[in-house]
């Protein structure tokens, strides 16, 4: 009998510590070269965590990174994982702009296949970027080959709470897309961030848990996301803006043993193992 489909996703947005959207002159594009690289150790953890749970999961990789690492995405893939695109740059779509995007997008698939990731055809934008000011990234994205999208979060300042929470077709000017939105609660008569950032980290395994049990009872499945570098024992430390600095480092202490103990707790897959009417297979 085959197993049952997991209920929920886990992602992965690949990219290195220093991949933020404004981080300053001292994290800007021409320096990254120069930078402490710590993605292959924090991968191998996130790895290693994930085979001794029998989780595949959807990787959104930023194209920088695979251009120069090869076998780190070789080794994701290897390990039975779904690769999908998180720009080459890791900028917002809408500081790009439609001709920027697309050009961005293109580079970064060139930079997966030639890593040798499989057909591309799911993408994540850097900061939840596909919002108001940005739809025109969607018909881009079918025109550039993909199917699914997991840009747009139900969450004010970088999306909107009037977004869906659940998996939903989206239609484009050039064809259909299905959108995979990340996992948010109402709390506080707000909508929080449950499932990825600072809130994850922030919440106990068991609010996770229960949140996620509520969440499938009433047929939604949650999706999860962390970065490698949210796993690191010893992360670099730079001198931020107090919002990317809360981003960054706030509870990271603890969290791989917390991390475990949520991934434990229910079932996960990629986002393609879905079982969505909506998602083409
Ligand atoms: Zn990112």
């Amino acid at each position: 009998m085959a197993a049952a489909a997991p209920e929920n996703v886990f992602t992965v947005d690949l990219e290195e510590w220093f991949h933020l959207c404004d981080g300053g002159a001292a994290l800007s594009p021409d320096r990254w070269d120069r930078l402490p690289s710590r993605a292959e150790a924090t991968t191998g953890f996130l790895l290693d965590l994930l085979n001794s749970l029998g989780i595949r999961a959807t990787w959104f990789v930023v194209g920088w990174l695979a251009e120069r690492y090869p076998r780190l995405i070789e080794s994701v893939h290897a390990a039975g994982h779904e690769i999908g695109s998180h720009g080459y740059t890791h900028q917002r779509a809408y500081d790009l702009g439609p001709d920027g995007f697309r050009q961005d997008v293109r580079a970064s698939v060139a930079a997966l296949r030639a890593a040798g990731a499989p057909r591309v055809r799911t993408f994540r934008a850097p900061e939840w970027s596909v919002n108001e000011r940005s739809l025109w990234a969607l018909p881009i994205l079918v025109e550039e080959g993909f199917e699914i999208d997991a840009s747009m979060a139900p969450v004010r300042i970088v999306g909107d709470v009037r977004y869906p929470r659940i998996p939903h077709i989206r239609p484009t000017p050039s064809g259909t897309l299905v959108e995979v939105p990340p996992f948010v609660t109402d709390r506080f008569r707000q909508v929080m961030p449950i499932g990825w950032g600072w809130a994850l980290r922030m919440s106990s395994p068991s609010r996770v848990l229960r949140t996620i049990e509520a969440a499938n009872r009433a047929g939604v499945p949650a999706v999860l996301t962390v970065h490698p570098w949210e796993l690191d024992v010893d992360p670099p430390r730079v001198r931020l803006s107090p919002r990317l600095h809360f981003a960054h480092y706030f509870r990271l202490s603890g969290f791989r043993v917390r991390l475990r103990e949520i991934l434990a707790g229910a079932s996960f897959g990629s986002i393609s193992a879905l079982t969505v009417p909506s998602l083409p297979r």
